[in-house]
């Protein structure tokens, strides 16, 4: 039995963060992991962007709630659970991410959550875990399940090298150079032809 685990931005979603910059038109939030590969470094930078703004959280939940589901992801999502069992391993927070995952047929999501103070500004986060996806792909495995996994960018390659089985989905070009090692895909339909091969 295989489990498949999937990043959730830039796989399935958009990247909120970029969403989040361009509603505002703060182009300094427009950073994400493909830029600054280290977590603790980029969201330690996004919250005093934050706080320098004054946007709080519900000024974003209010962005997120008008996202849609990149296209294709949801019937994806759908077709994919016929086949695997799904855990979406995300480095978003349950805040942000949970209205969105009714869009795509609410499979499991393990991510992390923000710490909020009483004014409604975001004052920090609470990794469920240090290198978070690894750590999940390496219990799945010690749970006796092969594991498939995909994601689109750094903080997804020590989730795709422990996996038995790693892809790259909609990579930048300068990831899929680095990482040779993983086959690359585009587009929904060749993702499930290499994520059902088992
Ligand atoms: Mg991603």
């Amino acid at each position: 039995m295989h489990l498949c685990c999937l990043d959730l931005e830039g796989v399935l979603l958009p990247e909120i963060w970029i969403n989040v910059a361009d509603r505002f038109k703060v182009k300094e939030l427009r950073l994400t992991t493909r830029d600054i590969p280290d977590y603790d470094e980029l969201m330690k930078y996004r919250l005093r962007i934050l706080k320098k703004e004054g946007i709080r959280l519900k000024d974003i939940q209010k962005v997120i709630a008008g996202m849609k589901p990149l296209p294709g992801a949801a019937a994806f999502i759908k077709h994919l659970r016929q086949i695997h069992p799904v855990i979406i391993l995300s480095d978003t927070f349950y805040e942000f991410a949970t209205p969105l995952m009714k869009k795509i047929g609410n499979p499991t999501l393990f991510c992390h959550w923000l710490k909020v103070n009483k004014a409604g500004f975001i004052t920090g986060y609470q990794l469920r875990a240090r290198d978070s996806k690894r750590k999940a792909v390496l219990a799945f495995k010690k749970l006796g399940f092969g594991v498939i996994a995909s994601g689109d960018s750094y903080n997804d390659i020590s989730m795709l090298k422990t996996a038995d089985r790693g892809i790259l989905f909609r990579p930048p070009a300068s990831i899929a150079k680095q990482f040779p090692q993983f086959p690359v895909c585009s587009q929904y339909a060749a993702l499930i032809k290499h994520l059902r091969k088992s």
